[in-house]
């Protein structure tokens, strides 16, 4: 047994270890294993610092999980969306792949908590009809492995998907949708990365939260994956209490960058059932965009998206950046709030600024630049973000 393996054997489980290791009261530890399981493997125990911390509030059972239990099993309606079992086909050339039910460890905020933890709520029987449909699909081009995460399969398992999903030419890029790198970064071994490799194009998106989740550890699983030609890309979930700070985002994101993650998503939380306590206002998000664009390097700054509930699929959120807009200019602030007018072209010509200006003599193409010059810093006092 390999010892990312062995620490999900002894992680914590059950409503005794509950009661035990947290506190919790035995009736109310009962209802949230059966409302939804616990696993806390001992790595990322070994990361919580105090109770109720960031690292706490995400992976142990809490109460208000047991309060809000109005919204949707399936808030993003994923099963709607599902032509065959394990499949999701929601984007024209993208397709999930569900193939199995186990993770790494349940946080709580899980969307796909119908799905997660139970080995038969996603089944491996039914791998046929899915590998089938992806066959007969030759729009898709990308497929993404997730459950549940996909590697919690063994290396063997996992192999035989690629290899199949490789025998279907119109597939070029497989995605592995995984939280291992950060909730249990031993599961990237020499081996793992040895056979990923004679399969690419392949990408990982990963699932950073907070900067304590970026350890010694965690550096060397995203560095592996990296040096072994997979991009390692972050999709966060911005939560209360958790992350829903501007210094706590710009330490996971610099974070993130600085061991080669290229951050790429933070989400708002979705209306999941037991996870409303996690919700944030839209403006938090907003926010906290607002002092990562300009303020950090651009690669390390994510879209923020919402994915729309009832299956809209993600729509990005932007802080407004657009004071005016007329035929001839837009009017934008930039991150310190200085106001900038750029010119813009008129519909229906053919000649836009740009080849106006290669066009040009050098001595009018000076006096272009000069008049760009001009235009580029016309201060008025500072406008509130709306
Ligand atoms: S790793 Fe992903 S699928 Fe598994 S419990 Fe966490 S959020 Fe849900």
């Amino acid at each position: 047994m390999e010892l990312w393996q062995e620490m999900i054997r002894n992680s914590i489980t059950t409503v005794d270890h509950l009661v035990e290791k947290f506190n919790i009261d035995k009736e109310v530890a009962g209802k949230l294993d059966e409302f939804f399981q616990a696993r806390i493997n001992p790595y990322y125990l070994s990361l919580i610092r105090y109770p109720g911390d960031p690292i706490w509030l995400q992976c142990v059972p809490d109460i208000k999980e047991l309060e809000d239990l109005d919204a949707e099993d399936d808030p993003l309606h994923e099963d709607d969306m599902s032509p065959v079992p394990n499949i999701t086909h929601r984007y024209p050339d993208r397709a999930l792949f569900l193939v199995t039910s186990q993770c790494g460890l349940y946080c709580r905020f899980c969307t796909r908590k119908r799905k997660v933890g139970d080995q038969t709520k996603i089944s491996m029987r039914t791998f046929e009809s899915a590998f089938r449909y992806l066959e007969q699909h030759t729009e898709i081009s990308d497929v993404i492995l997730s459950g549940g995460d996909p590697l919690m399969l063994t290396d063997t398992m996992l192999e035989k998907i690629l290899i199949r999903l490789r025998q279907i030419k119109h597939i070029q890029v497989i995605r592995l949708g995984s939280k291992m790198p950060c909730v249990l970064p031993q599961r990237i071994t020499p081996q793992l990365v040895e056979m990923l490799k004679k399969y690419h194009p392949i990408y990982c998106n990963t699932h950073f939260n907070h900067p304590w989740e970026i350890t010694e550890e965690s550096k060397k699983a995203c560095g592996m994956l990296a040096d072994a030609g997979i991009p390692v890309g972050n999709q966060c979930v911005l939560m209360k209490g958790v992350n829903d700070n501007t210094e706590t985002m710009k330490q996971l994101m610099k974070g993130l960058l600085a061991m080669r993650v290229r951050p790429y998503y933070i989400y708002m939380a979705d209306l999941t059932k037991g996870a409303n306590h996690f919700r944030t206002p839209i403006k938090v998000g907003l926010d906290i965009m607002d002092k990562l664009r300009g303020h950090i390097s651009g690669l390390a700054v994510p879209h923020f998206v919402v994915d729309a509930p009832g299956g809209g699929g993600k729509i990005p959120l932007l802080p407004n950046y657009v004071i005016s807009q007329d035929e001839n200019k837009i009017v934008l602030r930039n991150f310190k709030y200085n106001i900038y007018e750029y010119p813009d072209v008129r519909e229906g010509s053919q000649i836009t600024d740009e080849s106006m200006f290669m066009r040009k003599s050098p001595r009018r193409r000076k006096s272009l630049v000069s008049k760009k010059e001009r235009i580029k810093k016309i201060k008025v006092p500072v406008i509130q973000n709306s």
